[in-house]
């Protein structure tokens, strides 16, 4: 299988050639035709395989498809990750690939200036990568509004859960509109990930690598 099938817009396929990515992962082999046509996913699937791709190529295009895309504020694109290491390997990944757009990718975890972070939000974003803690904070701040997400990822659940994030994700969730596409990315699947998934995905496919 190749990139080329999987019908991305031709600027995507520029930034995906100048990564030198060859041929899409496994994950990214099961992943991208589930998530481009617009279906729920929990991707079991561990850093190292290439998941972020999987879920960040989906987005661009996702987010190019909104017709009024270059006329809101708030992001369409939400990304949760349990660590700000995690947010901005991810955050560098979601920059590469929408530069061609000159979409806004906004970062934001905790350890580094909020007001920063809040005019930054202010300013608007398509795209935001987060952990939860400090995007509840921002929320709380009304930094940002998720009247425009559409595009939802939870990053490696199972350490959000360990780290006791499982009240924030709800909170979260709860704040973007259900007719949402969600994409839930977990090493494992313990129960009370397992919980939530049923919870939050509508019908949604599994993939495991
Ligand atoms: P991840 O599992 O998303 O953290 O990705 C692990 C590493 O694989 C990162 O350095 C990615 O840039 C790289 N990567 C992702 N997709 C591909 C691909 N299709 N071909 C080669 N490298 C890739």
């Amino acid at each position: 299988k190749l990139f080329e099938d999987c019908g991305f817009p031709s600027p995507l396929m520029g930034a995906i050639a100048k990564q030198a990515y060859e041929k899409p992962t496994t994950i990214q082999c099961q992943a991208l035709p589930i998530v481009l046509s617009g279906r729920d996913i929990i991707g079991i699937a561990k850093t190292g395989s290439g998941k972020t791709a999987a879920f960040v190529l989906p987005m661009i295009v996702h987010i190019m498809d909104q017709p009024e895309v270059d006329k809101g504020q708030g992001p369409i694109g939400v990304i949760c990750a349990p660590t700000r290491e995690l947010a901005h390997q991810i955050y560098l990944e979601a920059k590469k690939f929408s530069k061609p757009y000159g979409l806004r990718v906004a970062a934001v975890y905790g350890g580094v200036s909020k007001l920063d972070q809040f005019r930054e939000l202010k300013a608007g974003c398509e795209i935001v990568v987060a952990t939860p803690g400090r995007l509840i904070d921002l929320l709380k701040m009304k930094a940002l509004t998720m009247t425009r997400a559409t595009y939802l990822v939870l990053d490696e659940a199972d350490r959000m859960f360990d780290l006791g994030f499982e009240p924030q994700i709800r909170s979260i969730v709860g704040q973007i509109r259900p007719d949402r596409q969600t994409l839930l990315f977990s090493a494992t699947m313990p129960y009370k990930v397992e919980r939530l998934a049923r919870e939050i995905l509508s019908d949604p496919l599994r993939v495991t690598v």
